[in-house]
């Protein structure tokens, strides 16, 4: 969901962009109107600012939607055990902490994380106090 979010915001911004820079004026040719000439120049058509409007209200509800996603969208499972805050049990799959010495599901005991070792007599030397 808070990618979901993100993506929404992402659109939202770009459409925004896109929307402030949309050009609204067109231009009017030189006139002879009741005996005043009009030179040409560039006037704002409605329409078009009726268009821009409404790509800035689409833009700014996707960038608001997008926020309360990310804000308020669950963190999934998938997400904190790729953040390492978390793992899956192996005994019955519920998601718990890290650092869980027992799982608070199953109440089995899991597997400790094996630390990584320089040389093989670090490797004994932890084998040996785990042990004790
Ligand atoms: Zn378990």
């Amino acid at each position: 969901m808070r990618t979901v979010g993100v993506l929404l915001f992402i659109i939202g911004g770009i459409w925004a962009l896109f929307a402030f820079n949309m050009n609204t004026s067109v231009s009017i040719e030189s006139q002879y109107v009741g005996g005043i000439n009009i030179p040409a120049h560039a006037v704002h058509n409605i329409g078009l600012m009726d268009e821009k409007r409404s790509h800035l209200i689409i833009s700014a509800l996707l960038i608001v939607v997008g926020v309360i996603l990310f804000v308020f969208g669950k963190v999934t499972d998938k997400e904190m055990i790729d953040r390492g805050e978390m793992k899956k049990c192996p005994h019955c799959a519920e998601v718990v902490k890290t650092d869980a010495k027992i799982c608070r599901y199953c109440g089995k005991e899991l597997p400790q994380p094996v630390p990584k070792f320089k040389n093989k007599q670090e490797y004994e030397k932890w084998k040996l106090a785990k042990m004790k």
